[in-house]
């Protein structure tokens, strides 16, 4: 492994220096990142996308879900115009490279590139992450995807611009908890400092991704706490906070899933209760996605796995096809069953 500055660990070293020499030599590459992205997906997707396409490949970016749009919360990432639908995605990519996508069904419809593809290059810090790549850039300690592109776009030669910069903050404040979680080291916050010297707007950046939704956002989060239980006796004892967002107020409001990505972030203040579970009605698909967290006494990213789903310790999730009190009552079992951590 030859030392990159922010001398990432994991199973990053073993492929690392494959990687960059399959980047360099590469005329098109295809980007992926999971179905539904956050900011750590998109962002760490369009970096590498502009890095790559600033050596003179052929890019294209995309995830396999429908409707293809952006999250209108996203939508100042420079590079958006990397992006084709789904079924504008080679057949048979010469390269793919997966982002932030812990396993393959996480692709959506584009899970089938990976096997058609000549070359699969996973990046990702999902700690359930399968390393179904041909190379496998993984390192669960990672705060971020974002990391770990920033690390790779050294490697590659190529300057961090502007740009870049907003791409990769994007990935590192959403996946860090704006800079809370216990991932955010030292190194994290030297990468952050190099991103903030390229002079980005970090405050324009987080106005956009937290404090900037329609007013109607803020109504159908009164009525989601406001509807919310709590479960004392649940997960052992530990207490469980949950809220349903049905799929038919987001219609009314005109939001979408990825409006209601910070709901949880509110539930999960309540102090009687060591896990938080808010369900989202998806109004597109039907079913629900179902998002968990922990403070860190429960692998919440073990129970979501062992339900079908996968995430980090902490913060993981899974869909459901059950009906709102089904799933609830699947995942309370799971979680009375999980071994509590030593705190
Ligand atoms: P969120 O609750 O914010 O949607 O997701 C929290 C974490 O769990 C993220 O890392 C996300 O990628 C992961 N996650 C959420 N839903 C799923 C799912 O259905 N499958 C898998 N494998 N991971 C998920
Ligand atoms: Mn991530």
């Amino acid at each position: 492994m030859s030392a990159g500055t922010l001398g990432v660990g994991g199973d990053v070293g073993r492929d690392v220096d494959e990687v960059v020499r399959l980047l360099r030599g590469a005329r098109s590459v295809v980007l992926a990142c999971h179905v539904g992205p956050d900011g750590d997906a998109l962002g760490s997707m369009l970096a590498l996308g502009l890095a790559l396409r600033s050596l003179g490949a052929d890019v294209v970016a995309s995830w396999g879900g429908e409707p293809f749009e952006v999250p209108a919360t996203y939508a100042f990432l420079p590079g958006l115009d990397l992006l084709v639908p789904p079924s504008e995605v080679p057949a048979a990519p010469e390269v793919l490279v997966a982002l932030d996508t812990g396993s393959v069904d996480r692709l959506g419809s584009l899970a089938d590139r990976v096997a058609a593809s000549g070359c699969c290059v996973v990046v990702d810090h999902h700690a359930s992450n399968t390393s179904f790549g041909d190379l496998n850039l993984v390192d669960d300690t990672a705060a971020a995807t974002a990391v770990l592109v920033a690390d790779l776009v050294e490697r590659l030669g190529v300057p961090l611009t502007h740009d870049l910069a907003v791409d990769l903050y994007t990935g590192l404040v959403t996946d860090t908890g704006s800079f809370k979680y216990l991932a955010t080291t030292p190194s994290v916050h030297e990468l952050a400092a190099r991103l903030l010297a390229t002079g980005i707007r970090h405050d324009l950046i987080t106005r956009a991704i937290y404090d900037d939704a329609p007013f109607g956002y803020v109504q159908l989060l009164g009525r989601a706490c406001a509807g919310a239980s709590l479960e004392q006796e649940a997960v052992g004892g530990l207490g469980l906070v949950s809220c349903v967002v049905p799929a038919d107020e987001l219609k009314l409001s005109g939001l979408g899933l990825a409006d209601v990505e910070g709901v949880i972030d509110v539930l999960r203040v309540s102090q009687e209760a060591e896990i938080a579970v808010v369900l989202k009605g998806d109004p597109v698909e039907g079913g629900f996605k179902v998002s968990a967290r922990s403070k860190g006494a429960v692998d919440v990213g073990a129970v979501c796995t062992a339900l079908g789903g996968g995430g980090h310790r902490f913060a993981a999730g899974f869909t459901s096809w059950d009906d709102g009190p089904s799933t609830l009552a699947r995942l309370r079992a799971a979680l009375d069953a999980a071994p509590h951590l030593p705190v």
